[in-house]
């Protein structure tokens, strides 16, 4: 419901601002942020945010405004000439203002601005009297002229190969005079290039430019509102999941100019270094330019730290701002700034895009600096942020050797890190097409723009030869976690005749489609394809080429890690098979196995053949003969698991997929069966045709193997339980689980459960000794499911089989799913992959029902999971919430698990919190006046 006197414009200036940080639904990241440093005492030119409520408003209302929003944004004007000393639209003493977008969500460049709105014929007049450089004043009209053309008129090109027409009007006035650069543009030449651009206009949209300043705001302020909905910002908020319901704030700002002589100047920078976390003052700017000129990575810009050296008392004030913000924000942030004739404004503040990277050392750092808790730097990773820090890097010997080899091309910055190689393309369609039929793709371009980010999304790496650290790829790049050289200047791409040549070596040239590498950690692009090596923590954990103590990396990792632990109540198991596997996951910190998928064992040395043998037995003579050969193989096998897990509980499922997954199909190796079995080819290949099924994955396979073929589930168990037998006489208390897949039915459970417990006795009786062992069962049929209190009764725990789960309570095949599905979650029919991301409603409620039921009648049963969904974060969320003992997932995945259980623990007990204080709040006070008075403590006083 509308209140009665809605507020829709919030005025910032003066020291005092009527937003604050707080504010960001309501004024956008921008506007909110504006108003807060305004309210810590930074210098921020006056101006007003038009709430995103408007912008809900606008759409809602047929593009039509409130009735209030006029009269606050007039009111709030006049606040900001008085703070500014000047008048919008005076002809003597003229204001302008900039008018820009900010959503909740920063989206970089997606949305449109309009600068120094509020010029005319007759208040350039009044501004160059007031400034004394007619070509200052006359290049800011151009540009307003220019800007408003494009953004609010809409003569801005729809694609790449269209050129602004602005443009066309500049090179031939260039031409003309004998001109190079935009900067010898003369005051009368800018004076006749406003004429043209008005003229152009005239004649493209047959009205005129308006002259009246009020028209110009709410023509830019429409604007604003009407790129929320355009094509890339639609792009870039399907890509990071911001809903387009939320809207996007208006800023209307005065302008300072850093456009004015040599004593001013505009910068971006952010209070740390976003690629790699490192604690230094990172920025870049440009002495008389305004600020699009440092985005847009038309003019490469100098790194702050020259700013030490050339104005020493701005930087001292930055670097001041710097600790001021990053002790308040208590993050790292990003800003803009502009000196202006010697004086220093903020424009802009915001949290600052960081990579995976970056982001873990900037959280870890900052507890170490005890400016954050523990538990708010665990929140403040995205778990998936840690992919990054177990991602491939160059060789580096590999690398040297390619050095000296001469295939180093250039060097550009390394905007981010890691290490990439692929073919090359031009554009963001070639990139896209190259993608989808697999090729790894490293995307060139001169430089990227919005329109470019699909395609970056689809290449491994992007590769720009114009533009710094803060341009539109290296943010962009950095933000998707991809691999980044950015503003390598030396490369001379032709998106024609699709080659890079590079400036001072003659005769090289790398053309479309050919391999190239670089890295994204020192900005080196070299020609060829390079193989990468695992990342330090993936070398101090996994192939032990690296000592703890010498990777940085590692430490933090570690640290976060051990924090993790200390938070997250979810146990984490890992899915292996194999030995090598096992121990990989125990170093990413898996706690057991949770899934040991025994068919892996079968495609090993030495035993298909076998298995073929035993899945096309005639007799039950032939298939215990073949499943004797296979013994010793598996308990092999299970004496490697147990020997790498220790005392650490092992989960051994017994067969499970459809037996065509193991039958031969090439002539020889159908021969091969034919031979040993002593049959004939022709036999065999009727065997493979009976055992043929319309759908396998709902036919014979799972405990129904074992059912039909008591002896498999014999072998297999007896192969366990000899294994660990063997293992626990080296005095290691072996834990082995036993775990009956695709049960349906308790009944099912119970005949599998008899021979696994028979052949444990018989076993332990020939081996003179015992082991403690679990049976129990994967509930991946919705009947399971259903049915969890009857089959408690039997298992000693369950493990979610959600991949199974998945595919059976959507009746979706998950094999096939792939041809549809990203159609569906195109289209919005379900919000996500079920198969990479729990179906909480749907799938959820039978992993809730199913875990309840069961310990209803088993109240310490164990419950976990492993399916895919036990490493993804959402998922793991989940199961903490639903109370189960552990996830389990392959083994990379073990610290993103680690990571998501701990930030699970911390996210409920926020909710928890946010629930009493809702309570509260709702509830009436019945604490009687008096007790307050007295019990209410002093620092209940406090203000904020
Ligand atoms: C499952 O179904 O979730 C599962 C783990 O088993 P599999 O993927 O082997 O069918
Ligand atoms: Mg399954």
């Amino acid at each position: 419901m509308t209140p009665k006197n809605p507020k829709y414009v919030y005025f910032f200036g003066a020291n005092k601002a009527e937003g604050k940080a707080e504010m960001k639904n309501l004024l956008g990241g921008k506007g909110a942020n504006l108003a807060e440093m305004v309210n810590i005492g930074l210098p921020v030119p006056a101006g007003f945010t038009i709430t995103t409520e408007v912008c809900t408003y606008y759409y809602d209302n047929n593009q039509k405004y409130p009735k209030e929003l006029e009269k606050q944004a007039l009111d709030s004007l006049k606040k900001v000439e008085k703070e500014m000393g000047a008048k919008f639209g005076d002809a003597k003493n003229p204001l302008l203002v900039s008018v820009r977008s900010g959503a909740r969500a920063s989206m970089p460049g997606m949305m449109d601005t309009i600068l120094n709105l509020g010029l005319n014929d007759v208040t350039v007049e009044g501004m160059i009297a007031k400034t004394n450089n007619p070509r200052f004043v006359y290049d800011s009209y151009r540009r307003f002229v220019q800007m408003y053309g494009d953004v609010v008129l809409g003569l801005k090109p729809v694609d790449k190969h269209e050129i602004d027409p602005f443009e066309l009007i500049i090179e031939k006035k260039k031409h003309d005079n004998n001109i190079e650069k935009d900067t010898d543009l003369t005051a009368e030449h800018l004076k006749e290039l406003v004429q043209e651009f008005k003229d152009a206009i005239l004649e493209k949209t047959g009205s005129e430019f308006p002259d009246d300043p009020m028209e110009q705001m709410w023509g830019a302020v429409g604007a604003v509102f009407g790129s929320w909905m355009n094509e890339r910002a639609n792009v870039y908020r399907k890509l990071n999941d911001i809903p387009s319901s939320w809207g996007t704030a208006v800023n209307v700002q005065s302008m300072v100019f850093g456009n004015m002589g040599e004593d001013s100047g505009t910068g971006v920078a952010f209070t740390r270094d976003a690629a790699s976390g490192e604690n230094i003052f990172y920025g870049e700017y440009l002495f008389n330019a305004q600020g699009e000129d440092v985005v847009a990575g038309v003019r490469t810009p100098l790194p702050i730290s020259d700013l030490k050296k050339q104005s020493p008392k701005i930087y001292k004030q930055l670097d001041d701002i710097r600790h001021k913000l990053e002790n308040h924000y208590k993050d790292m942030l990003d800003v803009e700034f502009t000196i202006q004739q010697g004086k220093l404004w903020m424009l802009q503040c915001r949290v600052g895009k960081r990579t995976g990277f970056a982001a873990i050392r900037i959280a870890v750092d900052m507890v170490r600096g005890e400016l954050i808790s523990k538990e708010e730097a665990l929140m403040r990773i995205d778990p998936e942020q840690l992919n990054q820090l177990l991602r491939p890097i160059f060789d580096l010997t590999e690398k040297k050797k390619a050095i000296d080899a001469g295939k180093l091309l250039a060097k550009g910055l390394n905007a981010g890190p890691g290490a990439a190689s692929g073919i090359v393309v031009f554009s963001a369609e070639e990139a896209e097409e190259e993608a989808a039929k697999g090729e790894k793709v490293i995307l060139v371009r001169i430089e990227t723009s919005p329109e470019d980010i699909k395609g970056m999304n689809a290449a491994v790496g992007i590769l720009t030869a114009r533009g710094g650290m803060t341009s539109h790829a290296a943010l962009v790049a950095r933000q998707m976690g991809k691999v980044c050289v950015a503003g390598c200047g030396t490369l001379l791409i032709n998106y024609n005749e699709g080659t890079i040549k590079i400036a001072g070596k003659d005769g090289v040239v790398v053309n479309r489609g050919e391999y190239i590498s670089i890295d994204g950690s020192t900005g080196e692009v070299l020609v060829g394809k390079l193989e990468t090596k695992p990342s330090e923590v993936v070398q101090v954990l996994i192939t032990k080429t690296m000592k703890a103590k010498d990777s940085k990396v590692f430490k933090t990792y570690n640290d976060l890690m051990t924090w993790a632990d200390q938070i997250r109540q979810l146990r984490v198991r890992t899915n292996a098979d194999q030995p090598d596997q096992a121990e990989n996951a125990i170093a990413f910190g898996a706690e057991g196995i949770g899934l040991c998928r025994t068919e892996h064992m079968f495609f090993g040395e030495g035993r298909i053949l076998a298995v073929r043998e035993m899945i096309l037995a005639e007799t039950l003579e032939e298939r215990k003969a073949a499943l004797a050969k296979l013994l010793p193989y598996q308990r092999d096998d299970f004496r490697g698991i147990f020997l790498a897990m220790g005392e650490k509980p092992t989960t051994i499922r017994t067969l499970d997929p459809p037996l065509h997954e193991f039958l031969p199909h090439e002539e020889n190796e159908i021969k091969e069966v034919a031979d040993s079995l002593n049959i004939s080819v022709e036999k065999v290949k009727a065997k493979i045709d009976s055992l043929h099924e319309f759908n396998p994955m709902l036919g014979f396979r799972g405990c129904r193997l074992g059912i039909s073929y008591p002896e498999i589930t014999e072998m297999q168990a007896r192969a366990i339980f000899e294994a660990a037998c063997e293992v626990a006489k080296k005095k290691v208390k072996v834990k082995p689980e036993i775990m009956i897949p695709l049960v349906s039915t308790v009944e099912e459970l119970k005949l599998q459960e008899a021979i696994v417990r028979r052949v444990a006795t018989d076993v332990f009786n020939e081996q003179g000794i015992k082991v403690n062992y679990l049976v129990g069962t994967m509930i991946e049929l919705p009947r399971a499911a259903l049915t969890a209190d009857k089959i408690a009764q039997v298992a000693e725990f369950f493990s979610f089989g959600t991949n199974d789960l998945t595919q059976t309570t959507f009746g979706l095949s998950r094999d096939d799913a792939g041809k549809f599905l990203p159609l569906y979650v195109d289209r919005e029919i379900l919000p996500n992959d079920p198969f990479v991301s729990i179906d909480i409603e749907g799938v959820g409620q039978l992993v809730e029902i199913g875990t309840q039921r069961g310990r209803s009648v088993r109240p310490d049963l164990k419950v976990g999971i492993c399916g895919e969904h036990g490493g993804e974060p959402a998922s793991v969320e989940f199961c903490h919430r639903t109370g189960l003992n552990y996830v389990s997932c392959s083994p990379f995945r073990v610290p993103i698990a680690r990571l998501a259980a701990a930030r699970a623990v911390i996210k409920e007990g926020k909710a928890v919190a946010e629930k009493k204080v809702a309570k509260a709040i709702k509830a009436p006070v019945t604490v009687k006046k008096t007790t307050t008075k007295k019990t209410a403590p002093k620092k209940a006083t406090n203000k904020k």
